[in-house]
């Protein structure tokens, strides 16, 4: 969709009252890895005093809705698990929706986030960060048996990835009929810690994200997988049926276009980006980039002070 250039924030209240729902993004605009952004707490307090409803989306399916919680709570920020929509859960979650048969399974090529969702839905599933981690003897007679009841493969950011996993959720994708192909997400980079940061910084090292896995896949299988997380619509469509909100009412805040801001202009919402994260302003002006969200701001701690001359 072509837009026109993003404008700075420069009237946080009207921005403030014109919806009922802000949409938080995780890294980049709460916190960064470990650590929490500044004025991020007095933020949210401010917009919760204000009525307003708060969610929080991450593409980052290494933890579970609970993990993220107890993250919150040791970052002193008060998040119940129902405003957490972790890709992990978005896996389970789709699962669900489209009743996902409880005899069938799920092979998972992703960490522990992914399996606790999958549990507590009530799915089975095999993999998992353990799977594989051998070297495969590629020599005559090789055989690789797969389990036929597998009925999807769920593939997110996974430290343990192997050559195994690749080949035996390609053997399930391929041989069994039907079944399905699930990315958590897409994200080519990512920053867990501050040590990443300092790495991707000093020697200008990009971290893998959850995209680098998929794409073993999408080589393997020649199939493009159905993505759960931003930018693909179905969290905002689960929330919103969730919470019954209208997605005009909604601003997604994210640090990154291509999967942020994305997502809320998939789904019809206003977006502001902040310039917290991953994304700088001469990126945002590039005429290489063509994602513009109606404003950008530093960080959203500028909620505070951002007010009408
Ligand atoms: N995936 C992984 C593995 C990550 O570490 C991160 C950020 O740390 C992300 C995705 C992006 O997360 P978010 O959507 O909260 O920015
Ligand atoms: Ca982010």
């Amino acid at each position: 969709k072509a837009s026109a250039s993003a404008q700075p924030l420069k009237n946080a209240d009207e921005l403030i009252d014109s919806v009922e729902t802000f949409i938080f993004d995780c890294d980049g605009v709460i916190w960064k890895g470990d650590k929490l952004i500044d004025g991020v707490p007095e933020t949210l307090d401010m917009l919760r005093s204000k009525g307003k409803r708060l969610v929080f989306v991450t593409n980052n399916s290494t933890k579970s809705r609970k993990q993220y919680g107890k993250k919150f709570e040791t970052l002193g920020l008060t998040v119940t698990e129902e405003e957490i929509f972790a890709s992990s859960f978005a896996a389970a979650a789709y699962l669900k929706s489209i009743d996902f048969p409880k005899d069938k399974k799920v092979y998972v090529v992703g960490e522990d986030g992914i399996l606790k969702e999958l549990e507590l839905a009530g799915f089975q599933y095999l993999g998992g960060p353990e799977d594989g981690g051998k070297k495969i003897e590629l020599k005559p007679g090789f055989l690789m048996e797969h389990d036929k009841d597998v009925g999807a493969v769920v593939v997110g950011f996974d430290r343990y990835f192997n050559y195994y996993k690749v080949q035996y959720g390609t053997l399930c994708i391929r041989e069994n009929p039907g079944c399905l192909f699930i990315a958590t997400n897409r994200d080519a980079v990512t920053h867990l810690t501050d040590a990443q940061e300092w790495a991707a910084y000093v020697m200008c090292i990009s971290i893998l994200g959850g995209g680098s896995m998929v794409g073993a896949f999408v080589g393997s299988t020649q199939r493009e997988p159905l993505v759960v997380g931003k930018p693909s619509t179905f969290m905002m469509d689960y929330l919103a049926n969730k919470f019954g909100i209208q997605k005009s009412q909604i601003c997604m805040v994210g640090d990154r276009l291509d999967t942020d801001i994305l997502f809320g202009q998939n789904g019809g919402c206003k977006t502001l980006l902040v310039l917290s994260g991953v994304t700088s302003l001469s990126m945002l002006q590039s005429p290489n980039n063509s994602i513009q969200p109606d404003f950008y701001t530093n960080k959203i701690s500028d909620f505070l002070s951002l007010k009408a001359a």
